[in-house]
C-alpha cells in the first residue's frame, strides 16, 4: 500500500517536470520519490550495505561508496537543473575537479581560462602535473587565435571558468566550443573535452551543457547549498558515454559526497532559484552603488552596461551573478592595508570572510585571503590589489546593504 502511494508520488513528479520553467524544475527536479514511506522529502538513508534477497539479485543500490538512495536523488536533481543527464556528486568541489582530470590519460595537455579558482590551480600546478604528468597553459579563452595556436595532438581537455574569480571575466563558451571542435576536425583529431566550472554563475544564470560544453563541474559549498553549512562538488554531463567513464572512475576513486551532505544540498537547491534571485538583483543594486561613488576606483561586474563584456553577459547570462569586485581608491597619507582595517571596523551587515554563495553578504578580501600565497607584484600582474575586495551578496535587505558599504567608505 505504501509501495503503490509512493510510485503514484514517483509518477506525479514525473509529469510535474515534463516541460518545466528552472524555476519549478529547482523544486521538483530528478527523481526524489521515496518509494519506502513515500515521504515528500528523500530520507536520509544512512545505510552502507543494501540487502541482496537472493544470489546474482541485486537491487539498485548495494554498497553506498557505488550508490546511495540520497544521493542519487540529489544527483538526479541536479542534472535535471544543469540541462544534463546524469551527475556526480563528490566531497567537494575540489573532488569533482580531480574526478574530472581522472579522464586523462598521463602526459596530456589542458588550456585552462586565465584567472581560474586558487584551488584548481593549485591542484593543477603542484599535484597533477607532478602525479600525472599534465601539462597545463594558461589563457584567454576568447582569444581564440591563441586558443587554436595552443591546441595540439595532447591537448585532452580546455577548462572553463566563467566568471572568474574574483575580476569576473566572462567566457563566451559558445564561441570557445565552436572554434575548438573546428580546430581539432582540421587537424583530424577528437575535440578535446570542453569542461566549465559553473560555480559562480549556477545554473539559475547559464546552463554551460545548452551552450555547447561536455562537462560541468561546480562547488556546492556556494550557490547549491546556500547556507554556509555544507561542502560539495558535482560533475554533470548528458553525454552517455561520459557519463559511463565518470560513474566507473567514481566508484573506484571513491570521493563521493555523504548522504547527509548530500541531503543538504538537495534542501539547499529548493530556493536557489529565489536566493539567486534576490542576490542577482541586489547585486545589480550594490555593483551600481559603488561605479558611483567617490571613493571607489574601479567596479568588476558583468550586469554594468559599462563592462566590457555585457553585451556577452547579456547573451550568456540571466544577470550579472551576485559577486561584485570593487577596488577603493587608496588615500594618501594612509597605508592602504590601515584604511581597509578602518573600513571594516565599521562594517555591520557584511561579515569578512573566505567563500561565497550564502545567504549572508560577505567580502573576501582577496589580497590577504584568497589570494594570500602570492606576492604584491604577482597580484598586481593580475589586477589584485590591497584595496580589492570581493563582495558575495546576500538576500538581506538591499537598503541595508548599501547603506552599511556607504557608511563604512565614508567614514
Ligand atoms: C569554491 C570553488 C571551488 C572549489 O570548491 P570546494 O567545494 O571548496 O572544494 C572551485 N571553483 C570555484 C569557482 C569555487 O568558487
Amino acid at each position: 500500500m505504501a509501495t503503490g502511494s509512493a510510485e503514484a508520488h514517483g509518477s506525479a513528479a514525473k509529469k510535474a517536470r515534463t516541460g518545466a520553467r528552472f524555476d519549478t524544475l529547482a523544486v521538483h527536479a530528478g527523481d526524489q520519490h521515496d518509494p519506502g514511506h513515500g515521504a515528500v522529502i528523500p530520507p536520509i538513508t544512512t545505510a552502507t550495505s543494501f540487502v541482496q534477497p537472493n544470489l546474482g539479485q541485486e537491487g539498485k543500490f548495494g554498497y553506498s561508496r557505488c550508490g546511495n538512495p540520497t544521493r542519487s536523488a540529489y544527483e538526479s536533481a541536479l542534472a535535471d537543473l544543469e540541462a544534463g543527464t546524469w551527475a556526480t556528486a563528490t566531497a567537494s568541489g575540489m573532488a569533482a575537479t580531480a574526478l574530472a582530470l581522472e579522464l586523462l590519460d598521463p602526459g596530456a595537455h589542458v588550456l585552462v581560462m586565465r584567472g581560474v579558482y586558487g584551488g584548481t590551480f593549485r591542484l593543477f600546478e603542484t599535484i597533477r602535473s607532478r602525479t600525472m604528468n599534465l601539462r597545463f597553459t594558461y589563457l584567454d579563452l576568447n582569444d581564440l587565435e591563441d586558443v587554436r595556436r595552443q591546441m595540439c595532438k595532447e591537448t585532452g581537455m580546455i577548462w572553463v571558468e566563467s566568471p572568474t574569480n574574483p575580476l569576473l571575466t566572462l567566457v563566451d563558451i559558445p564561441k570557445l566550443v565552436e572554434a575548438v571542435k573546428a580546430q581539432a576536425a582540421k587537424e583530424g583529431r577528437p575535440a578535446p573535452l570542453v569542461c566549465a566550472d559553473n560555480t559562480f554563475a549556477t545554473a539559475w544564470n547559464q546552463q554551460p551543457l545548452s551552450l555547447g560544453v561536455d562537462l560541468v563541474m561546480l562547488s556546492a559549498s556556494k550557490y547549491i547549498g546556500g547556507h554556509s553549512d555544507m561542502t560539495g562538488g558535482a560533475l554533470v554531463t548528458k553525454d552517455p558515454d561520459l557519463a559511463n567513464r565518470l560513474g566507473s572512475l567514481a566508484k573506484a576513486v571513491g570521493g563521493i559526497a555523504s548522504p547527509f551532505e548530500a541531503y543538504l544540498a538537495l534542501r539547499g537547491m529548493k530556493t536557489l532559484s529565489v536566493r539567486m534571485e534576490r542576490q542577482c538583483r541586489s547585486a545589480q543594486r550594490v555593483a551600481e552603488f559603488l561605479d558611483a561613488h567617490p571613493c571607489v576606483a574601479e567596479v568588476h561586474y558583468p550586469g554594468l552596461t559599462k563592462h566590457p563584456q555585457h553585451e556577452l553577459c547579456k547573451r550568456q547570462m540571466r544577470s550579472g551573478g551576485a559577486v561584485v569586485t570593487v577596488r577603493f581608491k587608496g588615500r594618501p597619507g594612509e597605508d592602504d592595508l590601515d584604511m581597509m582595517r578602518r573600513f571594516f571596523s565599521k562594517i555591520k551587515f557584511w561579515i569578512l570572510a573566505e567563500s561565497l554563495g550564502g545567504v549572508e553578504s560577505m567580502i573576501n578580501h582577496s589580497a590577504t585571503m584568497s589570494h594570500g600565497s602570492m606576492t604584491k607584484e604577482q597580484r598586481a600582474s593580475v589586477g589584485i590589489y590591497d584595496t580589492t575586495l570581493r563582495l558575495s551578496v546576500g538576500v538581506e535587505d538591499c537598503d541595508d546593504l548599501i547603506e552599511d558599504l556607504d557608511h563604512a567608505l565614508t567614514a
